[in-house]
């Protein structure tokens, strides 16, 4: 034996312990003998014995009250009780409470040491088998941590590879993860950003605009604009638990792709224009030349109207060129409510034709525009023509103004069709039609282009929403600041 096993005697019979000390030492053990219950718990803890045997009483308490708080405390600890007698109840007492062992009178030097042996080879194997366990138990839990980190290795091999930037923030906007992409669009090689705060690591506008409004959620197709004129699309994605998400892709190419297009529409159109003028003036010269029957005069008038529709679509597509290269530079002092005024003479005729109710609210506190005042009137007559030329015959639009921390705010509202949800961008966008439009409505898909095109223009933002009760609500918000 390399190291003696130490068995603890809490017995007050003094020749059964005189017995019991001399056949343990005997048998190679070392042996402490408790004096009182004191001291009996004091050895367990500080000198943790293999082995507790205690007598029928001990220190004027009960064998089995000792043994059982002792199993409480200590679960893994051996205990065999000598009892003065054997009875079937003592024996059964001692199974029911989980004891090791029971010795009992006549009582030989050899019964101690085999029932002592056989106690601790027993406490021995459940030892070697809990101890077996907890390392198998260990080793799958370290299997799965490995698993989990190469997981994880993965996920961020991916993340640094992906084209798109992806920049991972905490629920304080501090960067947790920026990948190589993302690196490389803000120019951020050689400067450690983790940990630090977005807004501070980051300095472009336009990505500050769109975190600033991460608390509504998710955010979509959102423009972030570079000097150097690349041009990004944003979107900013809520990750439970962890802050969110920002990803870019570049889309400098298909920005590039519609100015081209943009270019070419506005040379065509301006090519069309001379001979639109002239068809038009021709038409009107055929009245004059002499008489014409009923036919002549019909077709004559359908011949004018399509003219002028085209000339329309011309003059629209010709207005957006300069407001979408950014050449409106027109500023001036513009009092909203006036322009609303003659907005609302020019289609009295409409309006009463189909009998809309116009409610109008307009606070008091307005204040003036720094804008271009063509533009604006442009902007409202196409808000507020809309408004009336989807709303049915009986309907209702109401047009508000309002100020909101330096904010003018324009919503035309109305009880028309609505706009269905996934097309609430899209309706910006040149020629877009939505798909629910009433049968019937003419248009041409570019007044809400032109409008949005003056919106930025004037720095505003233009959206629409689902108006309650039904139709839509259309709200312009405009600075009023220089
Ligand atoms: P259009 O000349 O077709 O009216 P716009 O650019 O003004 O072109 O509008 C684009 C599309 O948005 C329209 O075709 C229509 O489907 C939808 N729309 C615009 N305003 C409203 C509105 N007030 N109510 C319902 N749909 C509207």
């Amino acid at each position: 034996m390399t190291k003696q096993e130490l068995i603890l005697l809490a017995i007050d019979n003094s020749a059964i312990l005189d017995l019991m000390d001399r056949a343990l030492r005997a048998a190679g053990y070392a042996v402490v003998i408790a004096q009182d219950i004191p001291s009996m718990e004091r050895s367990i803890q500080d000198a943790i014995p293999s082995l507790l045997i205690v007598g029928e009483t001990f220190s004027g308490k009960e064998g089995f009250t000792i043994s059982s708080a002792m199993l409480e405390r200590f679960p893994t600890l051996p205990i065999i009780l000598f009892a003065n007698q054997d009875t079937t109840g003592f024996a059964k007492s001692a199974l029911k409470l989980g004891l090791s062992g029971y010795l009992y009178p006549p009582l030989k030097m050899s019964d101690i040491v085999d029932e002592v042996q056989r106690c601790l080879a027993r406490a021995r194997g459940l030892g070697d088998w809990l101890r077996r366990e907890v390392k198998r138990t260990t080793a799958s839990l370290e299997e799965k941590a490995k698993i989990s980190e190469t997981e994880r290795n993965r996920l961020e091999a991916i993340i640094a590879n992906i084209q798109d930037g992806v920049i991972v923030l905490d629920i304080h906007q501090n960067i947790l993860m920026v990948n190589q992409a993302a690196i490389g669009i803000f120019n951020l090689s050689g400067r450690s950003v983790l940990g630090m705060s977005m807004k501070d690591t980051i300095q472009n506008a336009d990505l500050n605009a769109m975190m600033a409004r991460s608390g509504e959620g998710a955010l979509k197709y959102h423009e972030v604009n570079f000097d150097d004129g690349r041009v990004y699309n944003a979107q900013y994605t809520p990750i439970p638990k962890v802050g969110g998400a920002v990803t870019m892709q570049d889309i400098s190419y298909l920005k590039e792709l519609d100015r081209l297009k943009s270019e070419f529409i506005h040379t065509v159109s301006h090519d069309l224009r001379s001979p639109l003028t002239a068809i038009l003036g021709y038409t009107e010269l055929i009245e004059r030349t002499g008489d014409l029957n009923e036919n002549q005069q019909l077709f004559l008038q359908r011949l004018q109207g399509s003219v002028q529709h085209v000339t329309s679509l011309v003059n629209d597509l010709l207005d957006l060129g300069p407001l979408e290269s950014g050449f409106d530079m027109r500023r001036e002092v513009v009092h909203i409510d006036n322009v609303l005024k003659y907005t609302l003479d020019m289609f009295d005729a409409q309006i009463k034709n189909k009998n809309i109710q116009v409610e109008l609210k307009i606070d008091l506190e307005l204040k003036p525009l720094r804008a271009n005042p063509i533009r604006i009137r442009q902007m409202m007559d196409n808000l507020v023509g809309n408004a009336i030329k989807y709303t049915p015959v009986d309907g209702r639009v109401g047009i508000s103004l309002s100020m909101q921390n330096e904010q003018l705010v324009l919503r035309v509202e109305d009880s028309g069709p609505g706009i269905p949800a996934d097309e609430h961008n899209r309706i910006f966008e040149k020629f877009y039609r939505a798909t629910n439009k009433p049968a019937g409505v003419e248009g041409s898909g570019l007044g809400l282009a032109i409008v949005k095109s003056i919106v930025d223009s004037h720095q505003g933002r233009v959206w629409v929403e689902p108006n309650l009760g039904g139709g839509s609500v259309f709200i312009v918000l405009l600075p009023t600041q220089e």
